[in-house]
């Protein structure tokens, strides 16, 4: 096992590995940027140090300095968390070249399944079905009407570099597609230094559901169920839950032994999400692999009682996971709802700044875990995740009123956050009654 583990990453992630580590007996050495210093969680590490300025390209982003911190903490491994290096497969590869151990995939699998286009032939080749569309990336606007035609409009765009629900734009005919082509590949030029973009039929109000694998580097691959994450403000997640509602159990195992061979064919190991999202008629179709930790990992934690973290810091150490696919049984319901330091009320802009007093819920099935403090102050330069509050009961509809109970009883003063509008999103009655898919917080409650 790893003696020294080094952190690269910030905020609730890097606490969240701190916190395994420590219960693994591993050392830790975490990275700071000059917004991040004297951040209260950094004193849970055994060591910090500076990678330079707050802009991420100049400090968390920049792998030379990461990997000297590395050198100079003198770690065995690196835990990437998620964004920043997480799953940038070249960062992966200096890892390996410098001897020092990636608490994630290979370099080759994450490249397997990194960008997108890649990915959905890798789906193909494993029997995994992918939502309608292009063969690869489309080079020009007139292959784009051609196969829009094919696969009948509305068709989405997308970024095969994409991510964080950029660089995607929905066309429902010739006219707007031509536009909708000059801006996506444009802006995923721009986001993603990749111009490349590929066509998808655009599914009518789907579910997204993904399934959490984990894997060892001795050729087993287990998954552990699925999170329905369908309640989401323009493509980004904020609220998921497991089980998901309304999934008939055939499906859910359909999807669960996709997920499962799908990694298997991209010789993957460590924890992974395979993304999906479901039709109307529960028909699935495989969209992404996050090759990575997850924001959203707690709520698979809480209903299979496995911590996803210290398995996935096992199995980079070469351990052999002690685990049996039947014996991973979903217990209860868990919901996670995200707290941003954003506005909801001002089309939720950005509100960094100094968190004056924080009181975190408690209590019977609660678990919050975040990075912020009475006193700490939010970064303007990094996302706004400020904590998660994560609850797990024996039924959904007891999740729910837990949910609703402890977002109450968070406080934060100071800032404005996101908890208002997940009150008001689980109080819904098309909330309770599962009758959600990725347009709900647009349709319903947004458009009030
Ligand atoms: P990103 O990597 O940018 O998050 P994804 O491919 O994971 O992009 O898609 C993000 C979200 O966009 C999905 O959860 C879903 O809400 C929506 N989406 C993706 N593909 C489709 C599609 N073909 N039809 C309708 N919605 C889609």
């Amino acid at each position: 096992m790893f003696k020294r583990i080094l952190v690269a990453n910030r905020g609730e992630i890097a606490l969240r590995v701190i916190r395994a580590c420590r219960e693994l007996g591993i050392e830790t050495v975490a990275i700071f940027s000059e917004a991040d210093r004297g951040a209260p969680y950094l004193e849970l590490a055994d060591e910090a140090i500076c990678v330079g300025p707050s802009r991420a390209a100049d400090s968390y982003l920049r792998i030379d300095r990461v990997i000297s911190a590395a050198e100079i903490g003198n770690v065995q491994a690196i835990h990437p968390g998620y964004g920043f290096l997480s799953e940038n497969s070249h960062f992966a590869e200096v890892c390996r070249s410098c001897d020092i151990g990636f608490i994630g995939p290979t370099p080759e699998a994450m490249e397997r399944v990194g960008d997108k286009n890649s990915a959905r032939a890798l789906a193909r080749e494993a029997k995994v079905p992918t939502v309608p569309g292009s063969e690869g990336i489309i080079s020009n606007e007139q292959e784009a009407v051609k196969v829009a035609r094919e696969i009948g409009f509305p068709v989405l765009l997308k970024a095969t570099a994409g991510g964080g629900g950029k660089g995607m734009r929905v066309a429902a005919n010739d006219l707007a597609l031509a536009s909708a082509w000059q801006q996506a590949s444009a802006e995923a030029l721009a986001a993603f230094g990749n111009p490349g973009i590929y066509i998808e039929k655009y599914i009518e109000r789907p579910r997204h559901v993904e399934i959490q694998i984990l894997g060892d580097q001795h050729g087993n691959m287990f998954h552990l169920w699925e999170r329905d994450c369908s309640t989401q403000r323009r493509h980004q997640k904020l609220i998921e839950e497991s089980p998901s509602p309304r999934l008939p159990q055939a499906t859910r195992l359909a999807m669960a032994e996709a997920a499962v061979r799908l990694a298997k064919t991209a010789g993957y190991y460590s924890a992974g999400t395979v993304e999906f999202i479901v039709d109307q008629q529960d028909n699935f179709y495989f969209i992404e692999v996050n090759a990575r930790i997850q924001v959203e990992h707690p709520v698979s934690e809480m209903v299979t009682g496995i911590d996803l973290l210290k398995a996935q810091i096992r199995v980079a150490a070469g351990e052999k996971l002690d685990l049996k696919q039947e014996e991973i049984i979903p217990r209860g319901h868990a919901i996670e709802c995200r707290i941003n330091a954003e506005d909801p009320a001002a089309n939720f802009r950005p509100c960094p700044g100094r968190i004056d007093r924080i009181v975190a819920p408690g209590g019977f099935g609660v678990r919050w875990d975040s990075h912020a403090a009475s006193g700490y102050v939010v970064p303007p330069h990094y996302d706004s995740l400020i904590g998660k509050l994560i609850v797990h009961q024996p039924t959904r509809k007891d999740a729910i009123d837990t949910m609703i109970r402890a977002l109450r009883e968070l406080r934060v003063d100071g800032i404005k956050t996101t908890a208002p509008i997940h009150i008001e999103l689980l109080q819904n009655s098309a909330f309770h009654d599962a009758q959600v898919d990725t347009t709900f917080v647009e349709r319903v409650v947004l458009a009030k």
